[in-house]
C-alpha cells in the first residue's frame, strides 16, 4: 500500500512540476492555481485562479453546466437564462416542433414565461466541488492484489467517499479517473431538471451551411439557443412544475460587446468528452486503418438515402433532421481525422516515439522487469481488440444506430415476448403494453416507411460485405442465403405488412399481443433479424470486448506512467472525461494549405456570398439579407463589420460544445461550437499549427436575438459591457 502512494505521490508531483506548453491541453479547474495560472497571466488572463474556480466565493465555475449529458451551457443572466448551441438543443426543437409548428425551420422567441416550454427530459448539472482523492480511493489496495479483489475495494472506497461527500445536500457525487486511472477526483454535482426552452434562430441561421460546413473553417453558422433553468421557491432543483421559478444562478457571464483581435487571450471553458493523446501507435492503426474505412462507407450510405429523403418532403426532413445531424457529425468528423492523422504522420511518429521508449526501458533491468511488455502486449492485444471493436461499432450501426430502423425498433418486442414465454403476471404485462404503445408515438412520429425501406436494402448489403461471416449474425446468414443476397425483393416483401413499419399495425398488435401471438412475431424477418443480432452481439462480442477493454485500460495505465517517468520535461494534462476543465490560448488564424491563409473571423458578407435560394443549407432569410444591406447592425458591429463566427487555439472536443469563450477578463466574447477540420484529428494529436476551436462571436448572437428576430427584451436581463 505504502508503495503504491509513493508512486501515486510521485506521479502526481510529476503531472504537476511538468512545464505546460501554451495552448495544449484540458486543465483541471481545482489545479489551475498551482500549475496553470502565472502561464495564463503571461498570456493576458486579467484575473485570478479564485475567479475561476473556488469553494470559497461565486466564481465562473458556478455559470457553467453539463448541458443534457452531452454537451456545455453557461448561465448569462441572474434569471437563470443559458446559452448553448444550436445543435445543442437541436433534438429538444425537434421534439417540440410539428409541420404546423416548426421551430427548427423558422425559429422561435418565447414573448413571456407562459410561452417558455418544458423540455421533458433535459437536465443541467453544476459542479459544486471537487477533490483530489486518490489516496483514499486507493486505501488497502496492496502490490500484486488480484485484479477481482483490487476492484471490489476501489469500489468499496468509492461508494464510502461519495456517500459522504453528498450526504444530506440533494446532491450527487461521481468520481472518476484520471491520467488512465492514476489519480481519482471526487465530483459533486448540483442536477436541474426544470429547464425551458426559450428560443433559437431558424436553421437557416443556427444550422447554415449544415453537413457541407460542419467541422469547416471560415464558417457562418449560427450556432446557438436559448434556454431558462427553473428551480422550486427555494431555488433548489425540482421536478417541472407550473409554479417553479427562475432558477437564480451563483453566478452569470458577463457579456462583452469589445471584440477581440487576433493574438488576444482566450480561455474556453466546459466540459470535454473523450480524448485519447497517450495512447500507443496500436491504437491510431485501429481507428484510423480499420474502423474508421468502414465505418465512414456505412455511413455515407446512410446518410445520403437521408439527404435524398429529406430534399424531397418537409415532413421528411423534420423527422430525419435530427437523426442525420448526429450520423453527419461523426462521420464528417471521422474523415477528417484520418486525413490529419495521415498528414502528421501521427502512426510513424508515435512508432519511432514507442522505439526510443523501448531503448530506454530495455536500458535498465528494473525499468524493463516493470514495463517491458507493455508494448507487445498492446500489440498482442489490438490484433483481436481491433476486430472486436469494429464488429460491436459495426452491428449497432446496421441494426440500433439509425439504420435498418424498423429492425432495430423491432428489439423492443424482445422483452415483450419474454414474459408471455415466462408466463409473467397479465396486470403488470398490460402496464408495460401500454407503455410500449406510447413510446412508439415517438418512433413513427419519425419515421417514414420509405426511407427507412432504402435504408434496410443498404446497410444489410453492406453488413454482408463488410463483416466476415463468422462475424454475421445467424438470423442474417439465414435470410441473405433465403433471399440470395436480394435485400430489395426482402424489403419489397416484408415492408407493407411487417408490425414494426406502420404505427397503426404496431398499436394494433401490441394491444391485442397473447401467447398466441409469438408464432407471428416469430415469423417476423425484422424481429428475427434484430433479435438475432442483439443476442448475437450479446453472447458473442460483448463479453470479449469487455475483457479485452479492460486489459487495454490497465495496460493504458502503466503505459502512461511509463511516459511520464520517460519525459519528466513533457507537459501531460490529463484526457478528457466529461469533467469541467479549462483550456487558454489566443485569437489565432492559420495556414490551411500552400498560399492559402485563413483570418481569424468571419463576417454576415461571408454569410451573403454564400446565400443560395436552391439549397436549403444556405438559404439565407430575407430578413437577413436585408439588415446586411442597410447595414443595420446596431451596436454590435465593429468597424460597420458584423462578425459571425472566430476561432483560437484552445484545446477542444466534442462536449465542449456550448463552452463559453471568455476574455482576458473573464467576460462572454463566444460560445463555442466546432474545429477546423486540418486540425480536427487533436483528440489524438493536437497540432498547435493548425488546431483551431472555432466560436460562435456573442455580438452575432445578440445581433440576431435582437435585430433580426426582436426579441431584444431578453437582453436586458443579460449584463452587457460596451
Ligand atoms: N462540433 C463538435 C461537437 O459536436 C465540437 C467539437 O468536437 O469541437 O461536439
Amino acid at each position: 500500500m505504502k508503495k503504491i502512494l509513493i508512486v501515486a505521490t510521485l506521479l502526481i508531483s510529476n503531472f504537476l512540476t511538468c512545464v505546460a506548453l501554451p495552448d495544449e491541453g484540458m486543465w483541471i479547474p481545482l489545479l489551475i492555481g498551482k500549475y496553470n495560472i502565472k502561464l495564463m497571466q503571461e498570456k493576458g488572463f486579467k484575473l485570478s485562479a479564485e475567479d475561476i474556480y473556488s469553494v470559497n466565493h461565486a466564481c465562473m465555475k458556478d455559470a457553467v453546466v453539463l448541458f443534457g449529458g452531452g454537451c456545455t451551457g453557461e448561465v448569462i443572466s441572474p434569471e437563470g437564462l443559458l446559452i448553448t448551441n444550436h445543435h445543442c438543443g437541436y433534438g429538444q426543437i425537434q421534439r417540440l416542433s410539428s409541420l404546423e409548428h416548426d421551430y427548427l425551420t423558422n425559429g422561435y422567441w418565447a414573448k413571456s414565461r407562459d410561452e417558455e416550454f418544458a423540455c421533458p427530459g433535459l437536465f443541467v448539472t453544476f459542479l459544486k466541488r471537487m477533490e483530489d482523492v486518490t489516496a483514499k480511493v486507493l486505501n488497502g489496495i496492496t502490490d500484486g492484489m488480484d485484479k477481482d479483489a483490487h476492484d471490489r475495494l476501489i469500489s468499496a472506497n468509492s461508494d464510502e467517499i461519495r456517500k459522504s461527500a453528498v450526504e444530506g445536500s440533494g446532491y450527487s457525487a461521481s468520481i472518476r479517473p484520471f491520467y488512465m486511472g492514476n489519480q481519482y477526483f471526487l465530483m459533486v454535482y448540483e442536477t436541474f431538471t426544470d429547464i425551458r426552452f426559450i428560443g433559437a434562430p431558424p436553421s437557416a441561421i443556427g444550422k447554415f451551411g449544415d453537413e457541407t460546413d460542419n467541422w469547416v473553417w471560415p464558417r457562418h453558422t449560427g450556432d446557438f439557443s436559448i434556454f431558462r433553468i427553473y428551480a422550486g421557491k427555494d431555488n433548489k432543483p425540482a421536478v417541472y412544475a407550473k409554479e417553479n421559478v427562475p432558477y437564480k444562478p451563483l453566478y452569470h457571464f458577463t457579456i462583452s460587446l469589445k471584440g477581440y483581435k487576433e493574438g488576444d487571450f482566450t480561455m474556453v471553458f466546459g466540459f470535454p468528452g473523450s480524448t485519447t493523446e497517450y495512447m500507443p501507435s496500436y491504437y491510431i492503426d485501429m481507428v484510423k486503418n480499420y474502423i474508421n474505412p468502414k465505418m465512414i462507407e456505412l455511413r455515407t450510405k446512410k446518410i445520403e438515402i437521408m439527404r435524398t429523403a429529406m430534399n424531397s418532403d418537409p415532413l421528411i426532413r423534420l423527422q430525419y433532421s435530427a437523426k442525420k445531424s448526429g450520423l453527419d457529425n461523426s462521420w464528417k468528423r471521422w474523415i477528417g481525422e484520418n486525413q490529419g492523422l495521415e498528414r502528421m504522420k501521427t502512426i510513424e511518429k508515435k512508432q519511432e516515439f514507442e522505439k526510443s521508449l523501448t531503448e530506454w526501458i530495455n536500458a535498465d533491468p528494473d525499468r524493463r522487469s516493470k514495463y517491458g511488455n507493455i508494448l507487445p502486449s498492446y500489440k498482442t492485444l489490438y490484433d483481436k481488440y481491433r476486430e472486436y471493436s469494429l464488429v460491436y461499432s459495426y452491428t449497432s450501426d446496421v441494426f440500433f444506430n439509425s439504420g435498418a430502423e424498423a429492425a432495430g425498433f423491432a428489439r423492443n418486442m424482445i422483452s415483450l415476448a419474454r414474459l408471455y414465454e415466462n408466463n409473467y403476471d397479465e396486470a403488470k404485462i398490460n402496464v408495460i403494453k401500454d407503455e410500449m404503445v406510447n413510446g412508439a408515438k415517438g418512433f413513427f412520429k419519425n419515421y417514414d416507411q420509405a426511407t427507412d425501406k432504402k435504408l434496410f436494402v443498404a446497410v444489410m448489403t453492406l453488413y454482408g460485405e463488410n463483416l466476415d461471416p463468422k462475424w454475421q449474425a445467424p438470423e442474417y446468414v439465414r435470410i441473405k442465403s433465403l433471399c440470395k443476397g436480394n435485400f430489395q425483393s426482402l424489403a419489397d416483401k416484408i415492408y407493407g405488412t411487417s408490425v414494426f413499419t406502420d404505427e397503426g399495425r404496431y398499436t394494433a398488435f401490441v394491444k391485442s399481443f397473447s401467447k398466441k401471438s409469438l408464432a407471428r412475431l416469430n415469423k417476423d424477418p425484422l424481429y428475427l433479424l434484430s433479435k438475432s443480432a442483439s443476442e448475437f452481439i450479446s453472447s458473442n462480442v460483448r463479453g470479449e470486448l469487455n475483457r479485452l477493454s479492460d486489459e487495454v485500460q490497465s495496460l493504458n495505465k502503466e503505459y502512461m506512467t511509463v511516459q511520464m517517468e520517460y519525459d519528466k520535461e513533457r507537459t501531460f494534462y490529463p484526457d478528457a472525461n466529461s469533467t469541467l476543465r479549462i483550456a487558454y490560448g489566443s485569437v489565432k488564424g492559420y495556414d490551411s494549405r500552400d498560399g492559402v491563409r485563413f483570418k481569424p473571423y468571419t463576417t454576415v458578407k461571408g454569410i451573403i456570398e454564400k446565400d443560395n435560394p436552391e439549397i436549403y443549407d444556405y438559404a439565407v432569410p430575407a430578413r437577413l439579407k436585408e439588415l446586411y444591406r442597410t447595414g443595420d447592425f446596431g451596436r454590435y458591429a465593429e468597424n460597420g463589420e458584423m462578425h459571425v463566427c472566430f476561432i483560437a487555439d484552445n484545446h477542444t472536443t466534442g462536449g465542449n460544445s456550448g463552452s463559453p469563450v471568455l476574455n482576458a477578463n473573464g467576460q462572454l466574447i463566444g460560445v463555442n461550437f466546432d474545429r477546423a477540420w486540418e486540425g480536427v484529428a487533436s483528440d489524438m494529436s493536437f497540432n498547435p499549427e493548425q488546431s483551431r476551436n472555432i466560436s460562435l462571436d456573442i455580438r452575432y448572437a445578440l445581433f440576431i436575438i435582437d435585430k433580426f428576430a426582436g426579441a431584444g427584451y431578453l437582453l436586458k436581463e443579460m449584463t452587457i459591457v460596451e
